[in-house]
């Protein structure tokens, strides 16, 4: 591999020649609504250590792996009443099932980390789904950045950490959700367990306890005190910042950056990650941002902050 990463337009000919590459084993960085991916198959074991070469990603923590249906999605987990009413009223879109794994399934085993359950997904971007359709297998799909640090939703935000690294990045311009997909485990008997606040809000947020809360469980690593890392401190709830504090604002709240002028948190979602890349190359030595309504809509973002400031 060289050691710039090529970037190139998802149009038709771009996806073409980015499905080329990942049936011959490789990796592309792909658009989704969520975040951009770092595609692999994933019915390739050497395929799939590269993800987690890439990256420098603990391989304890599983990945998720997008379908293009439920119909794609039945070959590899067991959907029980319950999950497949949710795929049916959230997929393609950014929610992910956390089910009890085929014992036959034609997937690597390190996609789910040995753990007896796997992680799908059908996503709702037309680059990703162009991409499945042409893919007799699916793709296995983390964030597309070095394990830890920020998430990226522009091509530029992958190259921060991946240049040289992956075979090819799809230009499908910035990501419209922002932040990562709605991780939810159906258990034994339909009970819904989230693991990932996100762009789905299945639970009131009254009746959730942060996620995350549960110290020491490993099955959602994205649960894990400390991730999307800018590398300085970081601060929330500030009204003002400090001199030495690049501020990012909301709303009212001014900043050198502002999630949304306007308040909208689907906005505040969408910029997020662009803050905190600006933030993380500023000159400033930290990081302060301003109070985010804890709504259904608001919880996902306090969710990666609290981590981002951990
Ligand atoms: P990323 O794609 O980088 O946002 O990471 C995927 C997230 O999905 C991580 O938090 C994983 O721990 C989680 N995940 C993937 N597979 C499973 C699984 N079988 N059970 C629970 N969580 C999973
Ligand atoms: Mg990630």
């Amino acid at each position: 591999m060289s050691n710039k990463t090529r970037v190139i337009l998802a149009d038709a000919e771009g996806i073409a020649r980015a499905a080329q590459i990942l049936r011959d084993g490789g990796l592309v960085a792909v658009p989704t609504e969520t975040v951009y991916g770092l595609a692999a198959r994933a019915d390739s074991a050497d395929a799939v250590a590269k993800i987690y070469a890439a990256k420098g990603r603990p391989s304890f923590n599983p990945l998720i792996v997008h379908v293009r249906d439920l119909e794609q999605a039945r070959r590899f987990a067991d959907f029980s009443n319950v999950a497949k009413d949710l795929a049916a009223r959230h997929w393609p879109g950014p929610l992910t099932l956390v089910l009890p794994r085929c014992e036959d399934a034609p997937l690597a085993p390190a996609v789910s980390a040995g753990l007896p359950t796997i992680a799908l997904r059908a996503p709702d971007h037309p680059v990703m789904r162009a991409l499945l359709a042409q893919l007799d297998f699916p793709l296995a799909a983390p964030s597309a950045n070095l394990s830890g640090f920020i998430s990226p939703t522009t091509p530029a935000h992958v190259l921060a950490s991946l240049d040289g690294r992956i075979d090819l990045v799809l230009d499908g311009g910035a990501c419209s959700a922002g932040v990562e997909s709605t991780i939810v485990a159906v258990r034994d008997g339909g009970r819904l367990e989230e693991l990932r606040p996100g762009p789905v809000a299945l639970f009131d947020p009254a009746n959730t306890p942060p996620s995350g809360s549960k110290t020491g469980s490993i099955e959602a690593p994205g649960q894990l005190a400390s991730h999307y890392a800018p590398g300085k401190p970081v601060r929330l709830n500030v009204i003002k910042a400090e001199p030495d504090e690049f501020m990012i604002g909301f709303g009212a709240v001014a900043g050198d950056c502002n999630l949304s002028e306007t308040g909208s948190l689907k906005e505040a979602a969408a910029r997020l990650y662009t803050c905190l890349h600006e933030a993380a190359v500023a000159a400033q030595t930290s990081i302060a941002v301003a109070p985010i309504p804890d709504t259904a809509e608001g919880r996902a973002i306090n969710d990666r902050l609290r981590r981002a400031a951990a």
